[in-house]
């Protein structure tokens, strides 16, 4: 069945056109080098790259001032370029078949940022059902999905809510971008999340504070860390 796909959709770089990609299905290995991959120095809580040469741990100004509700957050690569279109693609042109090839970033970004470390439950950032609906998908549920089947690791889509429409984070500052997420979530079941390590994913990760009031959440429904995984950092 896959190679009869093949056949009918070559596959092609969805960057520079050539066939056959190699390591990733739809970004070929030389867009893939050109993609900026979120290195150190880097705050040990939130991931947020620096520049300048820092060759300790460290933590960041905003983490220092108030401490997320996440034990860690990290992401693949820089949102742009290649990469950055990938997932505006995946999220607003259902543009589904770029999902592995993203979920490829995030299992390396997780072996990598994460090693030896056991996930107990993979919980997607929730879309509010009315936009869910509207589009159709959770980008950021079929991302944990995918990833899931990697790390083999259960995925709980049902588990977090977005139980208020909140107003796209895009155009908000840091500000606002937290006041825009308060209360906006709400854990279901204390029975499956007591006591579980859960590795929160999500596509793109700018300020943290979508992730940060999911952590939040999951934490109060009792959960016993929240580690944060994204594809690309804003
Ligand atoms: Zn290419
Ligand atoms: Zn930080």
């Amino acid at each position: 069945m896959k190679s009869f796909l093949d056949l009918l959709y070559p596959r092609r770089c969805m960057g520079c056109g050539v066939s056959s990609p190699e390591t990733f299905r739809y970004v070929c290995w030389d867009c893939w080098s050109d993609a900026a991959r979120v290195e150190p120095p880097f705050c040990a809580l939130c991931g947020d790259p620096v520049a300048g040469a820092v060759d300790h741990d460290f933590i960041c100004y905003s983490c220092s001032a108030e401490t997320p509700a996440f034990d860690g957050a990290r992401s693949a690569v820089r949102y742009d370029g290649v990469v950055g279109e990938a997932l505006r693609q995946l999220k607003y042109e259902k543009a589904l078949w770029l999902a592995p090839d993203m979920a490829k970033l995030l299992h390396n970004c997780v072996d990598a940022e994460y090693p030896g470390c056991t996930f107990d439950l993979l919980v997607p950032v929730p879309l509010h059902h009315v936009r869910r609906r509207t589009r159709g998908y959770n980008q950021s549920a079929i991302l944990a999905h995918e990833l899931g089947r990697r790390i083999g690791s259960p995925v709980a889509s049902r588990l977090l809510k977005r139980i208020r429409p909140t107003a796209t984070q895009t155009n908000l500052t840091a500000k606002q971008r937290l006041s825009n997420v308060v209360g906006a979530f709400q854990h279901g079941r204390e029975k499956r999340l007591a006591g579980r390590r859960v590795l929160l994913v999500d596509d793109v990760m700018t300020t943290g504070a979508t992730v940060n009031a999911c952590a939040k959440t999951l934490k109060e429904g009792g959960a016993a860390s929240v580690h944060v995984v994204t594809a690309a950092r804003g």
